[in-house]
């Protein structure tokens, strides 16, 4: 990312039993050393569990998610008659206050408070599975904050949906610190400036609707036009960028910024982007030759552009992808 635009570690939401906190139903913990010790030297975490907030003990029964006639609710997996749904319910609502002020969210997975996407749903005998979605307070979460960044702990093994969650909270971050906080017309097309190749990676068909919303805004709708982009723009990020559109982009970057190469540059430059696009060297590889072009020639276009360098590059995180 641009470094004039990273003034904030970003602030993230945790479940508190991936923090190391022994809050689980059982007692235990679910510490996570990959976020502790590499994501925490570059962003700080807000531990939450919903469970120990409503009043649960620790331990304490385990609950389970079951369709019920009224609905899915969240009750005690062996007494049903402990119905915890509003109450996590109501957790999360008293929490949405706070959480405008984070860039991301990363829960515990199958957790029926906590996790995001496939949490299994019992029916009221308990014994077999008719259902998967968020848990209860997850799921509020998402619905009342559908521009978060958030991601699963056990997903974020996965290098693809790593580097593409830590690239959504930065740019929350940068968002949320220098567009929201100064809400003015020159703030938006600044940040839309610099994030152009990054959408072109991510969602190259969001770009032209969201240049129509800088371009279009006044002072009068501007507080509008900046959720709507913001929508646009998060939900943009959160596709996957394919490797042909990675290539593309760094083609462009090329094109655009790289005045002079010589025979031999431009063959060891097609060549590395040939093996990129066949998946034999990762993203970091022509990434670092084209650094290596632009700082030669200090080039403004490209070197302002938050794709070169979305996150700290001492995380590593395209060296996989
Ligand atoms: S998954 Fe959520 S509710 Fe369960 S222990 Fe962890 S933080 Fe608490």
């Amino acid at each position: 990312m641009n470094e004039n635009c990273r003034n904030h570690r970003p602030l993230v939401a945790i479940s508190a039993c991936l923090r190391g906190e022994n809050v689980r139903f059982d007692g235990g913990h679910k510490n996570s050393l990959y976020i502790r010790e590499q994501l925490g030297r570059f962003m700080d975490f807000k531990a939450i569990c919903p469970e120990v907030g409503i009043g649960l003990g620790v331990p304490r029964q385990a609950l389970r998610l079951v369709a019920t006639d009224s609905g899915v609710a969240a009750v005690g997996s062996r007494d049903s008659k402990i119905d915890v749904t509003n109450r996590l319910r109501q957790f999360a609502e008293e929490r949405i206050p706070d959480l405008t002020q984070v860039d991301g969210y990363i829960f515990m997975q199958k957790s029926p408070s906590c996790g995001a996407f496939r949490v299994k749903v019992y029916n009221e005998e308990g014994n077999q599975i008719v259902a998967s979605r968020p848990g209860i307070y997850a799921g509020y979460i998402q619905a009342a904050l559908p521009t978060l960044p958030i991601e699963e702990a056990g997903r974020l093994s996965d290098p693809v949906l790593l580097e593409n969650f830590v690239t959504r909270v930065f740019c929350h971050n940068d968002w949320r610190t220098n567009v929201q906080n100064s809400s003015s017309i020159s703030a938006l097309m600044s940040f839309h400036a610099r994030h152009k190749s990054l959408l072109k990676a991510c969602s190259p068909s969001s770009l032209p609707l969201l240049g129509n919303i800088v371009a279009n805004t006044r002072q009068n709708t501007l507080h509008e036009d900046m959720q709507r982009y913001k929508e646009l723009f998060m939900s943009a990020l959160a596709k996957k960028a394919e490797r042909k559109n990675h290539a593309h982009v760094l083609q462009d970057l090329v094109r655009t910024s790289v005045s002079s190469m010589s025979d031999a540059q431009l063959r060891e430059w097609e060549s590395l982007l040939y093996q990129y696009r066949q998946g034999t060297v990762p993203l970091i590889v022509p990434l670092t030759l084209l650094n290596h072009y632009l700082l030669a020639q200090n080039r403004g276009y490209a070197t302002g552009q938050t794709y070169l360098k979305p996150h700290p590059h001492e995380l590593g995180l395209r060296n996989q992808i």
